[in-house]
């Protein structure tokens, strides 16, 4: 079987991956609060464990890997933006959660085998933060139930912090209802226009870290293998998540992996710089889905990443020119090894990259789509050639040229059955006419322009 090796945060070393149980390998990975459009960041950690989740399928078989992925579906920003709109907060999470599967699709991320709703889970959370409560661990005020962190001697040990350090570091709420400012809401009163669920501390709403020890306690059992999220999640929320699970006596995870953050042309991303844009802004644009995965994995996913216009383009002139070849071949049964091995080496995908492109040299044109597919591309082949014609390379002859060419290819596989050469030769006299060079071989058919090239002859041949 193939050795995989992760990062894992918690030793800060690489480590091999030895699953709990090789026959369900399970993994949770924090979802997004769903009240607005995901923004190309977002989409990093979808696409980084969207690929662990292939790699893992991959070793372990598709029906023994169980990966869950939440929607937090109840949250202040989501209440305000239900109040500034005027719509209910069940119109604006549910719109948003359909967003959020359609654009994560569009860049070629599987779904989660479970995508719990936060809403969903409120009696598990509210029996969770009741047993915290009775061991000591937790404590009621005013309405709130609170975390007490001092009763957890290793708060902290996730991100490499002491707590004393990170009452100076962090924004921590100081409210005269904690015994200790460090202390984290569990549970916190509604008013009556706020969303709200009966608990024995009164009307109120979780707090955000309680629904991923809840669902996942619920749903992956006392342990599992990999928790997963972006680097600013390590602190405050995963080791809020760490502090309560563990103090509810469950083992929770043992691989934790975080992707880091994403820029845009060098700088944070922000609405004010204008440098902010979501998944489905750059769709919009024509940008193919495939696109937008392949910038994401040319960088390792614990390397800070920056999305530029220039990787964009050469990500889709590489694309293109890689699915130029899938009209005349198949896609190979084996995954390249040396592609698979990479990948298992804490997704080093950007040196599967590399290596796909030493494959395309060579001409192995199958292993290509077979390494593309392992890695979440063209799920459809016969997509393919649709997806980059309607996109920007539209723009390009180059596409013009490969359409021709394919055109031609097409001509000549008809000829081989019916023995009538007569559109081939129309085709092919058409192109030379026209300033092209005509190269047919085994491979397929290709067009190289020559100085006198007129694309205006070609007009209406298409
Ligand atoms: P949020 O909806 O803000 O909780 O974020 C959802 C996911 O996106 C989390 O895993 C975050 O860590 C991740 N995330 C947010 N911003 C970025 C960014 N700029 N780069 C990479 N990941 C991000
Ligand atoms: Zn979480």
């Amino acid at each position: 079987m193939t050795e995989i090796k992760l990062y894992n945060t918690k030793t800060r070393k690489k480590e091999v991956f030895t699953p709990i149980n090789a026959d369900n390998v399970q993994m949770y990975v924090c979802g997004p609060t769903v009240y607005d459009r995901a923004h190309i960041g977002n989409a990093r950690p979808v696409i980084v464990f969207d690929t662990l989740f292939r790699l893992l399928r991959h070793v372990y078989g598709e029906s023994h890997v169980t990966y869950v992925r939440n929607f937090t579906d109840v949250d202040d920003k989501i209440n305000a933006r239900a109040a500034e709109s005027g719509r209910t907060i069940g119109e604006i999470t549910q719109e948003t959660t359909q967003w959020y599967l359609d654009d994560m699709a569009a860049v070629g991320a599987l779904e989660p085998t479970h995508m719990p709703r936060a809403t969903a889970y409120i009696a598990q959370m509210i029996a969770m933060i009741a047993d915290l409560i009775a061991k000591g661990h937790a404590y009621e005020a005013e309405g709130h139930a609170l975390f007490r962190v001092r009763s957890y001697e290793q708060y902290g040990a996730l991100s490499g912090r002491s707590v004393d350090d990170m009452i100076a570091g962090a924004r921590v709420e100081v409210a005269p209802y904690k015994e200790d400012p460090l202390d984290f809401v569990l549970w916190k009163p509604s008013s009556a226009e706020q969303p709200g669920w009966d608990s024995p501390w009164g009307r109120g709403r979780p707090g955000w870290h309680i629904e991923c020890s809840a669902m996942a306690y619920d749903l992956l059992g006392d342990s599992f293998d990999i928790h997963g999220g972006g680097n600013d999640l390590q602190f405050p929320h995963h080791e809020n998540e760490i502090a309560q699970s563990k103090c509810a006596g469950h083992g929770f995870a043992n691989y934790w992996m975080h992707n880091e953050m994403l820029q845009v042309e060098g700088k944070k991303m922000s609405k004010s710089l204008g440098n902010f844009f979501t998944v489905r802004d750059l769709l919009d644009q024509g940008v193919p889905g495939e696109v937008i995965r392949f910038v994401m994995l040319s960088t390792h996913y614990r390397k800070p990443m920056d999305w530029t216009e220039k990787k964009r383009v050469e990500a889709e002139k590489t694309l293109y020119n890689w699915s130029k070849h899938h009209l005349d071949f198949s896609v190979a049964e084996q995954v390249p090894h040396e592609v698979v091995r990479l990948v298992s080496d804490d997704l080093n995908t950007a040196g599967a990259i590399a290596e796909i492109h030493k494959l395309h040299s060579a001409g192995q044109h199958s292993e290509v789509l077979a390494a593309l597919r392992f890695l979440g591309f063209f799920d459809e082949p016969e997509e393919l050639l649709g997806k980059f014609a309607g996109g920007l390379l539209t723009q390009l002859s180059e596409l013009e040229l490969f359409n021709f060419a394919h055109l031609l290819t097409q001509a000549r596989q008809t000829a081989m059955q019916t023995k009538d050469f007569s559109e081939v030769d129309r085709l092919k006299t058409a192109f030379i006419e026209a300033g092209l060079e005509v190269r047919m071989s085994k491979e397929g058919v290709e067009l190289v322009p020559s100085a006198g090239f007129d694309p205006a002859k070609l007009e209406g041949l298409l």
